[in-house]
C-alpha cells in the first residue's frame, strides 16, 4: 500500500507537470542480500522540469516551486514530503533531478524482505510461439522496449521498425528471403504513415498479406477497432496490454495463421476487446487522471466509454444518445453529480425510463452514500476506483459478465 503511494505520488505529479511526450516508471533491482532486496523505482517525465534554485526544498511540507504553480496545477506541496517520509521508514530513499523546461526524473529505493519461497516459476513458454519471428512496428521508444522485453520473455524472435516504411520493407524482405514473420504488431498512432495504413498497404501486397497483423491503440474505442478487424487485422488490443492478454492473442493469432497459399480467415478477435454485446456506458468525472484510468479499466474489460467532465455535459450527452448506465462522479464543477441526478431523474419520470446511475464517491461517510441513493442513484463505488469493485458493481445492475481484466 505505502509503496503504491509513493509511486502514485510520483506518477500523478509527472503527469500533472507533462503537457506532451511520456511518463514512464521503471523498477530495478539496485541491491541483493540473502534475505532482502533494494529495489529502485524511477518515475521519468517530459514536462515542465524543476528550476535549479528551486530544487533545495520540494520535499519541504507545503512546498510548491512558486505560487504560480498552484494556481496553474492545484495541489497542497505535501506529496513529496510525505512520499519523502513514507520511502525513509521503508528503509529507502528518495530524489530526482531535473532539466528545467524538459524533464525530471524522479526515484525512490525500498528495501523489501524476500519472499520465504520462489515465487512460482513462468513455465516454459509453449511450443507455438517459441521460436516465433514477431515484428513489432511503432515509433515510441519505450513501447518498442516493453513489447521487446515481453516477446524475449517468451523466446520469441522479435524485430523493430520505428516506422510503417521501415515495417514494410522488414516485412518484404523477411518474406523474399523464405523467412516470413509469424506476426505483426503494429501501432496505430504514429507519425506519419500510421498503423491503418500500414494495415492497408500489408494486405495489398501479396507477398507478405498472410501475416497476422495485431493493431495496439491508446484509444478504447470500439468503433476503430471494429473497422480495423473488418479490415483484417486478427486483433485489436489496448494499451497498455497486459502480458496474459498479448500472450493469449499471440497464441491464437499464430494458431490462425493461414498456410501460405490460403485466403486469409479472419481470426478470433481478443477477448478483451470483444465481448458478446458492447455496453455503453457514460462517465462523469472531470479529473483527467481519473478519466484515463476509469477508461482505461473500463475499455479493458469491453466497455465502450463516453467522458463528460460535468453534470451539465451528462445532461447533453444523455439527451444526445442512449447509454447502459452512468458512472457519476459526485463532485464536478458547474453542476455536481448529485444535481444532475436529480435532474435526470426529473425528466425521466412518466417514460417508464430509468437510466441505472453509480455514484463514483471519495466520501467515505455513510451519510453520503444515502444522499446519492436518494438523489436517484441506484449503487455506489468508493474513490480511489478499484477495479474489481467497480467490474462488480456494473455486473450487479447490468447483469453482464465481461472477464475481468
Ligand atoms: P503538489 O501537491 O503541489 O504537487 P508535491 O509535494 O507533490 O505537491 O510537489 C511539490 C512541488 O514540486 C510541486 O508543486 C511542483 O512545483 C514540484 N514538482 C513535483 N513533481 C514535479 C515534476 N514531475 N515536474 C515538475 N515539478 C514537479
Amino acid at each position: 500500500t505505502r509503496l503504491r503511494q509513493v509511486a502514485t505520488n510520483l506518477i500523478g505529479n509527472a503527469i500533472k507537470f507533462t503537457e506532451v511526450g511520456e511518463v514512464c516508471l521503471q523498477v530495478h533491482l539496485e541491491s541483493e542480500e540473502p534475505t532482502h532486496a533494494v529495489l529502485r523505482c524511477e518515475v521519468t517525465d517530459t514536462g515542465i522540469g524543476i528550476p535549479e534554485s528551486r530544487r533545495g526544498r520540494i520535499f519541504r511540507s507545503f512546498s510548491q516551486v512558486d505560487a504560480s504553480t498552484t494556481r496553474r496545477y492545484g495541489g497542497t506541496g505535501l506529496g513529496l514530503a510525505i512520499s519523502k517520509q513514507l520511502a525513509e521508514l521503508m528503509g529507502g530513499a528518495i530524489g530526482f533531478e531535473s532539466q528545467e523546461g524538459k524533464a525530471s526524473r524522479f526515484w525512490f529505493t525500498v528495501r523489501l524482505e524476500k519472499q520465504a519461497s520462489q515465487a512460482a516459476a513462468t513455465g516454459r513458454p509453449p511450443e507455438s510461439i517459441h521460436g516465433a519471428r514477431v515484428l513489432v512496428v511503432d515509433d515510441n521508444e519505450t513501447n518498442r522496449l516493453v513489447l521487446r522485453q515481453q516477446l524475449r520473455s517468451w523466446g520469441c524472435l522479435s524485430e523493430e521498425s520505428a516506422g510503417a516504411v521501415e515495417g514494410l520493407t522488414k516485412l518484404r524482405a523477411a518474406a523474399a528471403a523464405g523467412m516470413p514473420f509469424q506476426l505483426a504488431l503494429l501501432d496505430l498512432q504514429m507519425p506519419e504513415v500510421d498503423g491503418e495504413s500500414l494495415l492497408e498497404e500489408i494486405l495489398a501486397d501479396t507477398a507478405i498479406k498472410d501475416t497476422p497483423l495485431v493493431v495496439l491503440t491508446s484509444l478504447g474505442d470500439s468503433e476503430t477497432a471494429n473497422r480495423l478487424r473488418d479490415k483484417g487485422a486478427v486483433a485489436v488490443l489496448s494499451k497498455p496490454v497486459k502480458q496474459s492478454h498479448l500472450h493469449n492473442c499471440l497464441m491464437d493469432a499464430m494458431g490462425a495463421a493461414p498456410a501460405p497459399s490460403t485466403p486469409s480467415v479472419p481470426a478470433a478477435p481478443a477477448p478483451e476487446t470483444a465481448p458478446a454485446t458492447k455496453r455503453r456506458l457514460l462517465v462523469a468525472e472531470d479529473n483527467r487522471t481519473n478519466q484515463l484510468v476509469i477508461r482505461t479499466i473500463l475499455a479493458k474489460n469491453g466497455y465502450e466509454v463516453k467522458i463528460a467532465s460535468t453534470g451539465l455535459e451528462v445532461l447533453e450527452l444523455v439527451e444526445a444518445s442512449s447509454y447502459d448506465l452512468v458512472l457519476m462522479d459526485v463532485q464536478m464543477p458547474e453542476m455536481d453529480g448529485l444535481e444532475a441526478t436529480t435532474e435526470l431523474r426529473r425528466r425521466e419520470e412518466g417514460t417508464g425510463r430509468h437510466l441505472p446511475i453509480v455514484a463514483m464517491t471519495a466520501h467515505a461517510m455513510k451519510g453520503d452514500r444515502e444522499e446519492c441513493l436518494e438523489a436517484g442513484m441506484d449503487d455506489y463505488v468508493s474513490k480511489p476506483i478499484q477495479p474489481l469493485e467497480l467490474l462488480q458493481a456494473l455486473n450487479r445492475i447490468l447483469g453482464s459478465d465481461p472477464s475481468p481484466g
